[in-house]
């Protein structure tokens, strides 16, 4: 199961969920994006990583297109719940409208396990996606969204520790990152100087 571009860059599953996930697609949304999702095959590639989709999965350039569509208002509507603000309602629209397809159903194998089947794939995956967006912006965690302090990493999650005091999207990663910068303005007061 391929977790990459066509270029060989990795796709990111920080947050644990898809609809945030999805949203880290396009990377260093702060600094200068860069899109993952290029070709109809990358969305093909990422639901597969995602496992939303099986191995044998193809998207079609309307489908990437709805993809980043539902990318793009999911993360508007995260910003805007993370600021307190109302959302906007062509991007409700948009998540409706995807999450309205016919979801992906489950289905016993002759082992007796289970094995996820859809009419549609990707149009259900994305449909999983957009479900998943709903119940984030809804559900019993709500209140537990959050954007990685890193300032310049975009990437949500949903702070699932008792506290609810984590801060990075990976302590592993943007966690390391601000412990070496602090460390560096700790040595020079003045700034990180060249
Ligand atoms: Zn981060």
């Amino acid at each position: 199961m391929a977790r990459w571009t066509a270029d060989g860059d990795s796709f990111r599953f920080r947050a644990g969920r898809p609809s945030l996930d999805l949203c880290s697609t396009l990377l260093w949304r702060h600094r200068e994006p860069v899109e993952q999702l290029r070709d109809p095959a990358d969305l093909a590639r990422w639901l597969c990583a995602a496992g939303l989709c099986g191995d044998g999965a193809r998207a079609t350039p309307e489908q990437l297109a709805s993809a980043r569509a539902l990318r793009e208002a999911g993360y508007r509507l995260f910003g805007r719940h993370l600021a307190g603000r109302a959302p906007d309602a062509a991007d409700i629209a948009v998540v409706n409208a995807t999450a309205a397809h016919p979801d992906r159903f489950p289905q016993l194998t002759p082992s007796g396990g289970v094995r996820w089947s859809a009419g549609e794939p990707v149009a259900a995956a994305l449909a999983t996606v957009a479900r998943d967006c709903i119940d984030v912006l809804t559900g019993p965690l709500a209140d537990r969204l959050r954007e990685c302090a890193a300032p310049d990493c975009a990437f949500l999650f949903v702070d699932t520790s008792r506290p609810g005091t984590r801060r990075w999207c990976a302590q592993n990663r943007c966690g390391n990152r601000q412990h070496v910068r602090d460390h560096r303005a700790r040595r020079s007061p003045e700034g990180d100087g060249p």
